[in-house]
């Protein structure tokens, strides 16, 4: 795992149980470069931080495990979405479209955290619930 800062910030028992794995190797203060290949995958180069020194490892895939932008252009002109791509939900979860509901780091919750979605998806699933007893 490559980290660009020089400290993982993760809840600490993720980290933990990451450490925990005999099969995984951290690399912190590292800057991803590059991924390299031709048909596929075969490696990944970074930078160093602290050294600017590249380095490249050989490996057979990646996961991409960062980014704020969320996967919502298949929504187009439907639902009201910030200019950064998040679906706008008011306090039940629905989008400006009735009978519409979002949840989660798709919307524009103000934090992306996992009891923040899992929330939200409570919430919009009432919500949902409620317009449709109303409907
Ligand atoms: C590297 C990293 C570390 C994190 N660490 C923490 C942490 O320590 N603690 C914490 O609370 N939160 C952490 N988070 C944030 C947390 O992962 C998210 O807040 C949470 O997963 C959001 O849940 P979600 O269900 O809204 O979205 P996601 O978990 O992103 O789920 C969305 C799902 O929709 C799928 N999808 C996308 N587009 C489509 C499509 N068109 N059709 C069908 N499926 C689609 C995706 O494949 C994905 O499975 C971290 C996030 C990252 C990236």
């Amino acid at each position: 795992m490559i980290e660009f800062a020089p400290e993982l910030k993760a809840d600490s028992v993720l980290q933990e149980r990451l450490s925990s794995l005999a099969n995984v190797t951290v690399i912190k203060n590292a800057q991803t470069t590059e991924i390299t290949g031709t048909d596929k995958v075969n490696g990944i180069s970074y930078k160093e931080r602290a050294t600017e020194e590249i380095h490249h490892i050989e490996l057979e895939g990646v996961f991409v495990q960062i980014g704020l932008v969320p996967n919502t252009e298949w929504l187009a002109d439907t639902v009201e979405r910030t200019r950064m791509g998040e679906i706008v939900v008011d306090k039940h979860g629905a989008t400006n479209i009735p009978g519409v509901f979002a949840a989660g780091d798709c919307t524009d919750s103000t934090y992306k955290q996992i009891i923040i979605s899992m929330g939200s998806g409570a919430t919009a699933a009432l919500g949902a619930f409620d317009y449709l007893i109303r409907n």
